[in-house]
């Protein structure tokens, strides 16, 4: 369920001193160490998925519990009426970097897109 070796893993399972923002028993959310937008928070699961793309069917009250958790944080961090972006990066030509499921809260002003197959 937590790998040792994960650093999300470890955050969100509060094993490393770090700064939570939100916590219940499926999800937890805390800021990017490097943000791109004023407002970035990461929403993952505690328990260890590597991907999206590594969800079972199980997962589905966990799936929902994220994006419900990123609306409330948007709330929190006060980007719900302007708007923002919901982020999930899948696997490597999605993108992803850290293989621990997590969606990014992007938000604090108007984004550009800039998606492109390279
Ligand atoms: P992705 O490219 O979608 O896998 O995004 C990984 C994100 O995790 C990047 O935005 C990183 O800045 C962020 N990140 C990596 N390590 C940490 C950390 N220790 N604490 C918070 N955010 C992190
Ligand atoms: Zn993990």
């Amino acid at each position: 369920m937590i790998m040792d070796d994960c650093i999300f893993c470890k955050i969100a399972n509060k094993k490393i001193p770090s700064e939570l923002l939100y916590e219940d028993d499926l999800v937890a959310a805390f800021n990017d160490i490097n943000p791109i937008t004023p407002v970035h928070v990461l929403i993952v699961p505690k328990k260890h998925i590597e991907s999206v793309a590594d969800m079972e069917e199980a997962d589905e009250i966990l799936a929902g519990r994220l994006i419900m958790v990123a609306k409330k944080m948007a709330e929190k961090m006060g980007t719900s009426e302007g708007g923002y972006k919901l982020l999930l990066r899948v696997r490597p030509d999605g993108g992803q970097e850290v293989p621990h499921v997590h969606m990014h809260l992007l938000g604090g002003g108007k984004m550009l897109e800039n998606i492109k197959v390279v």
